[in-house]
């Protein structure tokens, strides 16, 4: 059964309620009567635009010393 979690834009106040994927979305707050919000995922990730910085870490595993590679390859065939 899944878990869902809901918050309340009136009081502020968040749960998680066990519901059938066929039950209806709770709507109204069981303790004010305000307007639920149905939350997903975890309340403090935020994802606001550009947030991922992939750049630095494809950088660290990037090979850096290429010259030095090519340059004891070619001398090796002289026997
Ligand atoms: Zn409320």
């Amino acid at each position: 059964m899944p878990t869902y979690s809901y918050r309340c834009t009136a009081c502020d106040n968040a749960f998680d309620i066990h519901q059938q994927f066929a039950d209806a979305s709770l709507t109204e707050c069981s303790s004010c009567g305000g307007q639920l919000r149905k939350v997903f995922g975890n309340l403090g990730v935020t994802f606001n635009g550009t947030g991922f910085y992939r750049n630095d870490s494809r950088s660290a595993s990037k090979p850096v010393s290429s010259s030095s590679a090519s340059e004891s390859g070619g001398t090796t065939s002289g026997t």
